[in-house]
């Protein structure tokens, strides 16, 4: 159990919010996201593929297929699934991995388990009658379920694993899209879905002399298991006698500390920002436990989390966890976000709310961890919203293992530099046989906005310097002018949530439906400018305004490394409920009445998002 903590007296949150100054101050960078190397050029050995082996050779696809989906991760598989549903054939899942589930395919790291409870993040559990086994699902079960959505839905037949999309070129004269890709493949496609996930790319950091080092390193979206021996359930026999070093103590280096602790001569953990650890209480759990003998029970739970976490109010909490206890601080944080009624009152009560939550928090790492020292440097110092929060029940025990050392590298930014025997931080080498990488990924780099994945509309137009020029334009974050039958999944102009499936899975219905609604109507999915600029002006007109709250927080990917977080490209203001919401009630009026209108008088007037021929 998280230890309970009285509430903050004036005085402690002043001296708090001093002190969380204070922590911020310690590891501002002025070079903020530049600090990070992206892992190509001479780094792309920490980003290649450690499951497949050789990739066999085949002949190049040269032929036409109805829909291309960019990306087999949840994201593709969903609409994969949707688009079947709407009788779709020939629907081509192209992803770099050797296999589908996306983030599931490539981090298969020790310890890795899912941080929403399975029941809520596995998607389509109604439509598979697959019932987890575990509140939180071992990455494997995950990876499972993707595989097991992709054959029920016959998604093999056509796809292109180990295949990267390196062009997508619109053709006005056929209507098709041009894909073209890195073994050979140049073949049209009638729609394009790009659904290239955010936080794909692995990053490293930018030390002085990384590629110096002599001993075994690698990413823990690569778990080298050749090296380490083992599963993902531990038994890494292959470390027995190693000095390993972990850098990283973010959601993945929470899980992946305890297996190597239990696993490695002695462990080193560099840490730089403390995270929160709250209580995890894993446990088995049957279909009884979670209603699965109704239908539609994991719609009706996945529903009932994403309100709760939503910040708006349910009449009970089916999944009773960490996330959505947290959630009563994002009720009083919300009023202020979306600018209403007296911002001052909620901003103090939320003030209160938080120091509560993290001074149980901190006190939890006092009372499981022996050292005090050690304790102290575990300690997180910001917000609960400043990073996103970890669970584990396994992770401060380790630190009171006599093989496992934690160096705080906060005074120096980080780690100082790497040499060829190992890691030095203030002055002293900490000599290592393996250096894992447990530092994240470059945010929204893969794909269409790392420019890495060129989109070329009408006239050659190039969608991303359509969007440096004018800024990001789409209508519901989905399609854009001048880009007709594309339709990107993703973070643009949307709404966003911790259950990352369900978004996707939403996202995935609204993309099939209108691409299916196209096919009816013979039209092109193609919003008119004006429908764009309507769009952002809903996003406009309530904004909310965080940047005061990330300003004030510890760096990391949520604030771009401190900086407060631009709200770039907009996301729907009122939440990702609502947005379902608002997608479902446009999906009736809009694509159903275009439909039903060119049935019976043969209209042929636009509509806001399909264009007729
Ligand atoms: P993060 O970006 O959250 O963490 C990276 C870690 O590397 C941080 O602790 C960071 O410190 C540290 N770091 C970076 N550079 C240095 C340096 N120079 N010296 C020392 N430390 C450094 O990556 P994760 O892989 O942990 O998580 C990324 C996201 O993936 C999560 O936020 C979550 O969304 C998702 N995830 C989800 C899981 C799930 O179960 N659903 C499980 C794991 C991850 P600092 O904080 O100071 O920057």
């Amino acid at each position: 159990m998280t230890p309970s903590a009285p509430a903050p007296s004036p005085d402690d949150l002043a001296a708090l919010r001093r002190r969380y100054q204070h922590e911020r101050e310690r590891r501002v960078r002025p070079d903020g996201a530049g600090q990070y190397l992206t892992t190509d050029a001479e780094f792309g050995y920490y980003a290649a593929d450690p499951y497949v082996g050789e990739t066999a050779e085949r002949a190049p696809f040269h032929d036409t297929v109805d829909v291309a989906v960019v990306g087999g991760g949840f994201g593709g598989i969903l609409a994969g699934a949707h688009l079947r549903d709407h009788g779709v054939e020939r629907i081509r899942i192209i992803d770099t991995a050797g296999d589908f589930g996306g983030t599931w395919y490539w981090n298969r790291y020790p310890g890795i388990h899912c941080d929403i409870e399975s029941h809520v993040y596995l998607p389509m559990l109604d439509e598979t009658g697959y019932v987890p086994e575990w509140k939180y699902s071992p990455g494997e079960e995950i990876r499972r379920h993707a595989i097991r959505i992709a054959e029920k839905y016959d998604l093999y037949a056509d796809a292109l694993l180990s295949t990267t999309v390196t062009d997508l070129t619109w053709d006005d004269d056929t209507e098709h899209w041009l894909v073209t890709t890195d073994r050979g493949d140049v073949f049209s496609a009638r729609y394009v879905i790009t659904a290239t996930g955010t936080l794909t790319e692995p990053k490293l950091p930018g030390i002085p002399g990384i590629q110096d080092f002599r001993g075994h390193t690698f990413h823990t979206s690569r778990w080298d298991y050749s090296y380490t021996g083992g599963t993902p359930d531990g038994g890494m026999t292959g470390l027995r006698d190693k000095r390993v070093g972990i850098v990283g103590t973010g959601a993945t280096g929470v899980q992946v500390v305890p297996m190597l602790a239990a696993d490695t001569a002695h462990l080193y953990v560099f840490q730089r920002t403390p995270t929160t650890v709250d209580v995890r209480a894993n446990r088995r759990t049957t279909a009884a436990d979670v209603g699965a003998d109704r239908a539609g029970w994991a719609r009706e739970r996945r529903d009932n989390f994403l309100r709760i976490v939503s910040g708006e109010t349910a009449e009970e909490d089916l999944v009773a966890d960490g996330w959505t206890a947290s959630a009563e601080l994002l009720e009083k944080l919300l009023p202020s976000f979306r600018r209403r009624g007296d911002r001052e009152t909620f901003e103090a009560a939320y003030e209160v709310a938080d120091a509560v939550k993290m001074n149980a928090v901190r006190e939890r790492v006092r009372q499981t961890v022996t050292d005090p020292a050690t304790a102290e440097i575990l300690a997180p110092w910001y917000r609960y919203a400043c990073k996103r929060p970890t669970f584990s029940d396994n992770y401060y025990p380790a630190f009171n293992r006599s093989n496992v050392t934690l160096v705080d590298t906060a005074d120096s930014h980080g780690i100082e530099r790497v040499t060829e025997n190992g890691v030095v931080v203030d002055g002293i080498e900490y000599e290592l046989d393996c250096l894992v990488f447990a530092t994240g990924f470059s945010v929204g780099i893969s794909g269409i906005r790392s420019g890495k994945l060129p989109v070329r509309g009408r006239r050659g137009t190039l969608l991303m310097d359509e969007w440096k020029q004018h800024g990001t334009r789409t209508l519901h974050g989905f399609t854009s002018n001048g880009f007709p039958n594309l339709i990107h999944m993703g973070p643009q102009q949307n709404a966003s949530s911790v259950n990352f499936t369900h978004i996707l899975d939403e996202q995935a219905c609204h993309a099939a439906a209108l691409i299916a609604a196209a096919e009816t109507a013979h039209a092109l999915v193609e919003p008119s400018r004006a429908a764009e600029g309507a769009w952002l002006e809903t996003l406009a007109q309530d904004a909310p305004d965080h940047e005061w709250f990330h300003a004030e927080c510890t760096p990391g990917y949520y604030n771009q490394e401190g900086r407060g977080r631009t709200n770039g490209a907009g996301a729907y203001p009122h939440g990702a409920y609502a947005f379902h919401e608002l997608l479902r009630h446009w999906r009736t009026e809009s694509i159903d009445e275009a439909l039903r209108a060119r049935k019976s008088t043969g209209d042929r007037a636009p509509r806001p998002e399909l264009v007729t021929r």
